[in-house]
């Protein structure tokens, strides 16, 4: 008997985890974008995924790759990403 999940299909094998950390590796091939602002001043960057993958290794998390960034107007820290999909139906 098949019982059907309301909302989450969870793999097999795959219990809580939120799955594996997406990695600079993984940007280009998954087609999304990187979206980087500052919030001092406003100055907003789309890296090249691939671009930033030879530079700072493609196995390097994007989570941890967002926390060296810094602005390159000020080099302020105070910069914010997010990772925009473009794989949308
Ligand atoms: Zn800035």
């Amino acid at each position: 008997m098949i019982r059907h999940r309301a909302s989450v299909p969870v793999p097999p094998g795959v219990k809580s985890e939120p799955g594996p950390p997406m990695t600079l590796g993984d940007a280009p091939a998954a087609r999304v974008r990187l979206i980087v602002w500052c919030k001092a001043c406003q100055h907003q960057v789309e890296p090249d995924p691939t671009e930033m993958a030879a530079r700072y290794g493609v196995e390097t998390p994007v989570l941890d790759w967002r926390t060296r960034l810094t602005c390159s107007r000020y080099g302020s820290r105070q910069v914010d990403m997010v990772v925009s999909g473009t794989k949308r139906r």
